[in-house]
């Protein structure tokens, strides 16, 4: 916390996303939590609309072009491009960032959060896949946390305080299976964006959405999990729970399972990011116990929904493969957004780049982003197809 001020003054990066959206409602409604600055790329009306509302000292514009052609608005100062965004995430004032950018774009401004010192509340699980290596290594010199904002995660942080660590025996990530989860083959491929959008229990962005419902969210939560709690991948183990009641659990030595319920709802893990050891009541919502709840659980199907093992392989040899799975991906998903190829594509296509990519063990930042780029091109080539 901030020695200066009796307020924690946090920066929201990706304000106008769904989950920048909640951070800014989960902040409203805590007592000693000021909103210090905040970041969007093209929804300006929204950003300029929260800026009236919440009156943050510093907005960002990622876009450098709309420079110039941001109203005055009296105790705001507002700047462009990404550089500024990582100017704010390491502003002095800070004390928490919560890194709510979607994708590989959230990279640099996470890392430097990171390196400043800051808390980081991470929803932007795409930094972990890609630099999770780096990233956790940088945290530990600088001693500063990474919490978890991602539901699953925030439970298993959660559940984890009922043991020591050396008692942890698996973590088990638990999964809504999306709004596919009882397609066969034939129905997988005649998916279309409107249906991949229109997931059964999470109000999502776009992206996300997508990725649930090829199942290649779960895969970049178990390499997020494989970094956040540094344990061996053979050791995490996933549960199709289509209530997305139970948020995920952890099992111990002697295999007692302590889970963490809640209604689907983001509120709840944002803002125990923020108030993390304390818990405070906020304004997330309750279970109702005075109905009936039928919570199910099954195992996930490998072989209708490969991204898992996709998710698993990538955990277990690391190196270079975070980075293009997730960079595959990431253009894979526009690219079917944009009807540009099929929805079963997104992850053959993923398999196929993955397969073919130049593998190291130990990358630089560096070759990181080469790979990044290059695994983008490989998803243009395979378009042109
Ligand atoms: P979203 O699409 O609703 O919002 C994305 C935000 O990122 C927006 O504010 C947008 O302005 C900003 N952004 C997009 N491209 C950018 C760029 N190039 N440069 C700078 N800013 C850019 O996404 P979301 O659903 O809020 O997800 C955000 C992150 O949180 C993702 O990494 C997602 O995986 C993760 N997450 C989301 C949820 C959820 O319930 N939505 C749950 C867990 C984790
Ligand atoms: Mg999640």
């Amino acid at each position: 916390m901030n020695q200066t001020s009796e307020h924690h003054k946090v920066a929201v990066l990706g304000s106008t996303g769904s989950i920048g959206r909640n951070a800014l409602a989960v902040i409203d409604a805590l007592p000693g939590f000021q909103l210090f600055g905040i970041t969007g790329h093209k929804n300006i009306e929204l950003l300029l609309s929260q800026t009236r509302s919440h009156r943050p000292a510093k907005v960002v514009v990622s876009d450098s072009q709309f420079q110039g052609q941001l109203p005055d608005v009296a105790g705001t100062e507002f700047s462009t491009g990404p550089e500024s965004i990582v100017g704010l995430a390491t502003h002095p004032d800070i004390d928490t960032v919560v890194a709510a950018i979607v994708g590989r774009a959230g990279l640099e401004s996470s890392i430097a959060a990171v390196r400043a010192g800051k808390r980081l509340a991470l929803a932007n699980k795409e930094t972990l896949v890609v630099a999770g290596d780096l990233i956790t290594g940088l945290a530990a010199e600088s001693g500063t946390q990474i919490l978890p904002v991602d539901s699953e995660h925030s439970a298993i942080f959660q559940c984890i305080q009922a043991g020591a660590e050396r008692e942890v025996s698996r973590l088990v990530l638990t999964a809504s299976g999306g709004p596919f989860r009882d397609f066969d083959q034939q129905q997988l491929t005649a998916v279309t964006v409107e249906h991949a959008l229109a997931h059964p229990t999470w109000q999502m962005g776009p992206k996300i959405s997508v990725d649930s419902a090829t199942m290649m969210n779960k895969a970049l939560e178990i390499i997020e999990a494989r970094w956040l709690f540094d344990i061996d991948p053979a050791k995490i183990s996933v549960v199709i729970h289509p209530q997305s009641i139970i948020h995920s659990m952890v099992e111990f030595c002697d295999g007692s399972v302590i889970s963490q319920m809640g209604p689907p709802d983001m509120r709840l893990p944002i803002q125990y990011s923020l108030t993390f050891p304390n818990r405070v009541p906020g304004n997330s919502p309750r279970m109702d116990f005075c109905r009936e709840h039928v919570l199910e659980l099954f195992p996930p199907d490998f072989e209708r929904f490969p991204a898992l093992e996709l998710g698993f392989e990538v955990a277990r040899v690391g190196g270079t493969s975070g980075a293009v799975l997730n960079a595959a991906n990431e253009a894979a998903v526009a690219a079917f957004l944009n009807k540009q190829i099929s929805f079963i594509d997104i992850v053959a296509a993923c398999r196929e780049i993955l397969d073919n990519h130049q593998f190291e063990a130990d990358p630089s930042f560096e070759t990181l982003l080469r790979l990044d780029l290059w695994a983008r091109e490989e998803i243009n080539k395979w378009i042109a197809c």
